[in-house]
């Protein structure tokens, strides 16, 4: 079988967390926390990185961190892994649903088109005509590694008084390559970013994840909150309620060794993408999803576009023929408006959305892969 994605665990993880046996660092404090802390904030270009147990983890406590409170809503693309949204739910506030443009990300001008078209500005606060309630925040996610197109989103979020939450889980290693963000990494152009070190993320410290920002006080916030919100530690004063998401110190160890490699593996992904854009270019009714003119992509997956009239059968057909011979692939995420739990909240013009979530496909995509998979893959796509 040809895994969709597997970790790739190749440099000094054995030699790191032998270090944490040896020594007996092995929970919640040691050098390798600090030192993956301090390596993600140097690797990202940011002033400050806090590590947690997982990105849902980092995207509770960033909402958390931003203010975002009760009754509050937060608009969130409806085309992503369900976690961000959860997290919404988890400090009581609502989501408000937005559809995706052809990179699969938040289609920014809807975005646009609700705040001035379904929403007052009154007194600072952005109201939702429909629902009455604030809305408090926007939380992108760059699906599948590819950057959101963050300056326009930015602009909408200055003019309305919205804090932006990235959530970046899956775009360590993308950047900005034009415009006012030229440079800048994903998760560092809002308020806050949220990374994941989950095993099928580009690096992975077996679970885990970080909250990066440039506000101290954010930071501070995020530290604070992980870590059980220690007032004194001393004689265990807690003046508010806090969390235990802490990342150990072997999975630290774990994750400074992966960083180590990030690029490499950034520069794999590339080239592996650049192989299956040749081998498939010329087949009629698919196409693939690419990086945004202004953005690198850390080309985390590869997602197919089945047109199903031209091709000859759809996206799901092609899986299921595709797992008979030994190929895993997967689906999109089910919308999130569509799934149970939210069934009851607003989206606003999902269109887009539902022909991408028809009609994507995700390909195989370890870092590990050989050229000689990547052509079998494809010549069975190709049928
Ligand atoms: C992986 C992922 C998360 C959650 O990360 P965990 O570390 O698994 O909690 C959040 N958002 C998106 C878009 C993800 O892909």
């Amino acid at each position: 079988m040809i895994p969709l994605s597997v970790p790739h665990i190749a440099g000094n993880e054995w030699d790191y967390v032998k270090e944490c046996l040896d020594t007996g660092w092995v929970s919640s404090a040691g050098r390798f926390v600090d030192r993956f802390e301090s390596k993600m904030a140097e690797s990202v270009s940011v002033g400050h990185a806090v590590a947690c147990v997982s990105g849902t983890a980092a995207l509770h406590v960033a909402l958390l961190c931003v203010g975002v409170s009760s009754g509050d809503e937060v608009i969130v693309p409806t085309l992503t892994f369900i976690a961000p949204v959860n997290t919404i739910l988890y400090v009581g506030a609502h989501p408000v649903f937005m559809d995706c443009d052809k990179h699969l990300n938040i289609d920014v001008g809807k975005v646009q088109d609700f705040c001035t078209k379904e929403c007052d500005f009154r007194n600072g606060v952005l109201i939702n005509k429909t629902s009455g309630r604030s809305i408090r925040a926007i939380l992108p996610v760059h699906v599948f590694g590819h950057p959101v197109d963050m300056e326009p989103l930015l602009g909408i979020a200055e003019r309305y008084h919205l804090k932006v939450i990235e959530d970046a889980t899956e775009s360590l290693g993308s950047r900005y390559v034009r415009g006012r963000d030229k440079g800048r990494h994903t998760g560092t152009v809002g308020h806050v970013g949220c990374f994941s070190f989950n095993g099928n993320k580009i690096i992975t410290t077996g679970g885990g994840g970080m909250i990066v920002t440039d506000n101290e006080q954010i930071a501070r916030r995020a530290k604070y909150l992980t870590t059980q919100a220690k007032d004194d530690a001393e004689r265990f004063v807690h003046d508010e309620v806090g969390f235990n998401y802490r990342l150990t110190n072997v999975q630290a160890a774990i994750g400074c060794a992966q960083l180590e490699r990030l690029d490499e593996y950034v520069g794999i992904k590339r080239k592996h993408f650049e192989i299956y854009r040749r081998l498939l270019e010329n087949v009629p009714g698919l196409s693939l999803v690419t990086e945004p003119a202004f953005g690198r992509s850390n080309y985390w997956h590869y997602t197919l576009v089945v047109d199903e009239r031209c091709y000859g059968c759809g996206a799901e057909n092609l899986r299921g023929r595709l797992k008979e011979n030994g190929i895993e692939t997967r689906m999109v995420w089910e919308l999130s408006h569509r799934q149970k739990p939210y069934r009851g909240f607003q989206a606003y013009r999902i269109e887009e959305a539902i022909r991408c979530q028809a009609a994507c496909l995700n390909l195989p995509c370890s870092v590990s892969l050989e050229e000689s998979t990547i052509e079998r893959v494809c010549d069975e796509i190709r049928g």
